[in-house]
């Protein structure tokens, strides 16, 4: 198949379809992709061009129908869901738009939630806890709940909530989606930093401005890289 073997991601000819009923929707047409350490990538296209279904694949939420993923050296498409959902803890970070905190959690309690599937003494997580409220500015605001926050706020929790664990991967599809301009803004300066810092990061957006600060942008149409 050629391409990069010391890339961080590598997709070689996946494609995903979903069955409804009697009828399939292909998502994914046999798309190749390869994205090395360090990188900061944008995912654009139009709704329903399969830039989530793309994304969940790279991040392990999700299986090709066909072809091949290698992710930091270990193939990744036929793995259990118990082999994937360890993966995903340690490699992957995401962050969606609607934020997903979980609301009868604390703040610090919401970033730990990663940490507990590891070995790890109490001191240890909340060492952790406390760098990554840091990172993102938030260190006041480590008892409160997320209904007490702003958009803007809960996001930032949810980044450290991603960042936690030391990802080598952090994915985020539509961050700003649910932010007003300036706080989107805000966000994307976070995300940017940690990119400078060294995270590889992909992001999917449908704000062409946002899209132009990445490193490299794809395009997505039908299912397929433009
Ligand atoms: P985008 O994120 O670019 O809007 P998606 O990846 O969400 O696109 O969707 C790509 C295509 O796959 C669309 O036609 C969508 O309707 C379909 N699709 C996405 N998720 C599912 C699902 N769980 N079941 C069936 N079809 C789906
Ligand atoms: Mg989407």
């Amino acid at each position: 198949m050629g391409g990069n073997i010391s890339a961080l991601v590598q997709l070689d000819t996946v494609s995903r379809v979903y069955t409804m009923g009697s009828s399939d929707v292909v998502a994914l047409r046999a798309i190749s992709l390869a994205i090395d350490s360090g990188e900061y990538i944008a995912i654009t296209g139009t709704s329903g061009s399969g830039k989530s279904t793309l994304l969940q694949i790279i991040g392990c939420l999700d299986t090709p129908s066909a072809g091949r993923y290698v992710l930091n050296g270990t193939r990744v498409d036929a793995l259990s869901d118990i082999e994937l959902s360890r993966i995903r803890n340690f490699q992957i970070g995401f962050v969606f738009q609607a934020f997903h905190l979980l609301p009868q959690f604390n703040v610090c309690e919401n970033i730990e939630l990663p940490l507990l599937y590891r070995k790890l003494s109490k001191q240890e997580r909340e060492d952790k806890v406390n760098e990554a409220l840091a990172k993102v500015g938030l260190t006041k605001r480590g008892l409160h709940k997320p209904h007490e926050l702003s958009g803007g706020e809960r996001q930032r929790v949810a980044i450290a909530r991603a960042l936690v664990g030391s990802p080598s991967l952090l994915l985020a599809d539509e961050p700003t989606g649910n932010l007003d301009q300036r706080t989107g803004d805000e966000i994307m300066q976070l995300i940017e930093n940690l990119n400078d810092e060294g995270v590889t990061v992909v992001m999917v957006t449908h704000d062409l401005e946002k899209a132009g600060r990445a490193q490299r942008r794809i395009e997505m149409k039908d299912g397929l890289i433009l």
